[in-house]
């Protein structure tokens, strides 16, 4: 019998999945299925790379799901799925851990959508059909929001009337399942600097930042939504909230239209023109490319000094995501004026993508820690079923 968990992440024309077995880091397999409609595609490898056939109905999140579990068990016949767990953006307020579904959750998970339009209908959506695929089977909701809850009042709230923040405009932070696995790891690797104070950097397409002491977030750059903080690779970042006064008063924008421009034409594809990618934009030559990058690489450094002042100060700074795990030249970038701080690149190190990339001289230990979203999830699952603990949120 080979028993698994599964990992789903629904996005709203996408499914990333992964099957882990019951113990162990490694999945074995996982895929997309991307484009979820006419042109649907799905794509399934196991850990060794190999890829793992699979065909069905793409034109929906259940028939991808049915095409998923139907090439997972052509290639694992006595598969024994015991626990699905989920990718949910938001939490809301109070939720701190992973939740096991049941109905009255999924009503009040409903009652955030509006907090996070783009995201929580279709991760909703993806809980509905795993527990329609799989009934009986626990289904385990891992929140993006849930390790920033613990921020104190003054990272929570923003200065509006009391009556929003009750009812729920508040500063959540996102990307908690990749702090979260940052978190677990540093006190695994380095628990001296998991004690202290540390910002993470997620530097992927999304992009943000966290500021945790003792494995808590004190502070993140994401607030209400996962547009504020840093530019990302579609998504402005912050701006001036008069900014989005001016385009309704004086262009005339539909809310429909700044939400378009704010999450798709912005970030590093606004500002290059060319491209949100990262990879691109290093080798495009262009100005435009390089303001974008001079721009991204700025703003990190600006929030860096944000996060360490929410702390009082920095022992670490970790990167992560695909900017941050990959490139070595916005890395350095963004540390070179960064020496006021401690901090101090040793280039050899960066070039080799060491676990350490600081010099032995400096006093901020700065590393490259690839994260693990899914593993996280996974780790969800199986404690529900009473298989393993938990990483500590
Ligand atoms: P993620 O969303 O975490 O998968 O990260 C995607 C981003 O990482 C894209 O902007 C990629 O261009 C960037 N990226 C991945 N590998 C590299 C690399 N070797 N050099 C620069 N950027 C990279």
């Amino acid at each position: 019998m080979t028993q698994a968990v599964l990992t789903l992440n629904a996005g709203s024309s996408s499914l990333k999945v992964s099957l882990f077995p019951t113990t162990g880091d490694v999945p074995l397999a996982s895929g997309l299925a991307d484009r979820i409609g006419p042109e649907g595609t799905l794509r399934l490898k196991t850990a060794a790379g190999e890829a793992i056939a699979a065909t069905g109905d793409l034109t929906s999140h259940a028939g991808a799901l049915a095409a998923v579990i139907a090439g997972f068990r052509a290639a694992w016949p006595d598969l024994d799925l015991l626990a699905v767990g989920h990718r949910v953006v938001h939490g809301g307020a109070d939720r701190a851990r992973p939740v096991t579904v049941d109905a009255a959750l999924l009503d009040d998970l409903a009652r955030l959508a509006p907090f996070a339009p783009l995201h929580q209908p279709h991760n909703l959506a993806g809980i509905r059909t795993a527990m329609a695929a799989f009934p009986g089977v626990p289904q385990v909701a891992c929140f993006d929001t849930a390790f920033h809850r613990s921020h104190p009042w003054v990272n929570d709230t923003f200065a509006l009337p009391r009556a929003l923040y009750d009812e729920g405009v508040r500063r959540y932070g996102f990307h908690g399942l990749s702090y979260d696995y940052i978190a677990g790891e540093l006190a695994r690797i380095a628990p001296h600097l998991a004690e202290g104070r540390v910002v993470v950097a997620h530097l992927g397409n999304g992009a943000s930042m966290c500021g945790m002491t003792g494995g808590r977030s004190i502070a993140s750059t994401m607030g209400f939504s996962a547009l504020d903080g840093l530019p990302m690779g579609t998504r402005s970042g912050q701006v001036d909230p008069g900014v989005l006064l001016y385009l309704m008063d004086q262009k005339g924008m539909t809310p429909a239209e700044i939400s378009d421009l704010l999450y798709k034409r912005s970030g590093l594809l606004g500002l290059s023109g060319l491209s949100n990618d990262m990879r691109e934009l290093e080798a495009a030559g262009t100005p435009e490319a390089a303001e974008a990058i001079d721009y991204f690489v700025f703003r990190c450094q600006r929030e860096i000094g944000s996060m360490a002042a929410a702390m009082g100060g920095m022992d670490a700074l970790i990167f992560c995501g695909g900017i941050g795990e990959n490139s070595r030249l916005v890395r350095t970038r963004i540390c070179d004026r960064l020496g006021w701080m401690g901090i101090e690149i040793d280039p050899g190190r960066n070039a080799a993508n060491a676990q350490v990339i600081s010099s032995d001289m400096a006093s901020t230990t700065v590393m490259v820690v690839p994260t693990n979203e899914e593993l996280v999830i996974a780790r969800a699952a199986r404690a529900a079923v009473g298989l393993a603990e938990r990483e500590a949120a």
